[in-house]
């Protein structure tokens, strides 16, 4: 990679930041479209976030990557907000566009994304969804927005899910969830009906990759697909499991790539070389350091 007099910057902001993986997912990218771009991690506290925005608006960053903790509090620093944003409650991605900082959250769409690249029909399917917290409200909110017949949710503390449920009917469409408890009869006939069920939990999660979301799972369809989005470890035990039970499985290394190639994607304006970008992020991935 070169860095010229031309070279146009983007990045993430974080706090922690330097486990990222973003930096050598996106660079690779450039590097192999030949884009005269670099992407950099910024370690923001959050203090100096408001700051920083402006230091980056003044230095003509083209665009910036947000993770914790300054998903939420960028609701209230940008000028414009993408409608899934504001569903989500959090930011994502940031672009400076014709002088005015619009936030944006592909986590969601990128997940979306990642089923349709797939194979996955996502119009009229069945899905469950395992959790209530940051990434569950993303993923529901997408998979709302992108005309599943159905979502059933469960999580640990039952009230959470009952909350995001209701959240999802009152705001995103009405009568499109239910709650149900982890442990019961309703998940079980929920998972053997379902074409998709997903763990948005931290469950499984590097160190603790011996947890489940659940302690089991029906026989499946081959056509039922299972998602991790956890991408540290690639095959959690829940995947493993569900693969066991007859089901296709996918990891969170794809929405992973998918919420980067949505900002690439617009930050560039160029479709984003996915397999480059799924290449360098398994990659770095690999390194003893590293994360989302
Ligand atoms: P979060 O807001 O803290 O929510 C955590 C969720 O996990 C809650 O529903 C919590 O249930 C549940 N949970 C935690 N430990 C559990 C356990 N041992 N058993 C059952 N449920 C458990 O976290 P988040 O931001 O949504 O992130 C969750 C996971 O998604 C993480 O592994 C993260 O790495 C992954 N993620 C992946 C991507 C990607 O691009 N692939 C993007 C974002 C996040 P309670 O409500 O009961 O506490």
């Amino acid at each position: 990679m070169k860095i010229w007099g031309t070279t146009q910057v983007v990045g993430v902001i974080g706090y922690p930041v330097r486990h990222s993986c973003s930096p050598p997912m996106h660079n690779a990218a450039f590097a192999a479209m030949g884009l005269d771009f670099c992407y950099v991690a910024f370690e923001v506290a959050p203090e100096n976030l408001a700051a920083a925005l402006q230091g980056a608006r003044a230095l003509g960053i083209v665009g910036l990557n947000a993770t914790i903790p300054h998903k939420e509090a960028l609701l209230r620093l940008v000028e414009e907000i993408s409608e899934e944003a504001r569903l989500i409650g959090a930011v994502n991605t940031l672009h400076w566009r014709e002088g005015r900082l619009w936030g944006d959250n592909t986590d969601g769409r990128g997940f979306v994304a990642s089923l349709r690249a797939s194979g996955m029909e996502v119009e009229g399917c069945r899905a469950v969804l395992l959790g209530a917290g940051g990434s569950a409200r993303a993923v529901s909110v997408a998979l709302a927005r992108s005309g599943v017949a159905e979502l059933v949710m469960a999580n640990r503390t039952p009230e959470r899910g009952k909350e995001l449920a209701a959240w999802l009917n009152r705001q995103v469409r009405a009568g499109i969830a239910r709650a149900v408890e982890l442990s019961s009869t309703a998940l079980w006939r929920a998972c053997e009906a379902a074409d998709l069920i997903v763990n948005t939990t931290a469950a499984g999660m590097f160190p603790q990759v011996e947890a489940m979301p659940v302690t089991d799972l029906p026989v499946l369809s081959p056509r039922t697909l299972v998602y991790d989005i956890i991408y540290n470890p690639r095959q959690t035990r829940f995947l493993q499991l569900a693969a066991a039970r007859g089901a296709r499985t996918l990891n969170g290394v794809e929405m992973l790539v998918h919420q980067g190639a949505l900002a690439f994607q617009q930050w560039t304006g160029q479709a984003p070389p996915l397999e480059v970008m799924r290449e360098a992020l398994i990659q770095a991935l690999q390194r003893p350091s590293s994360g989302g």
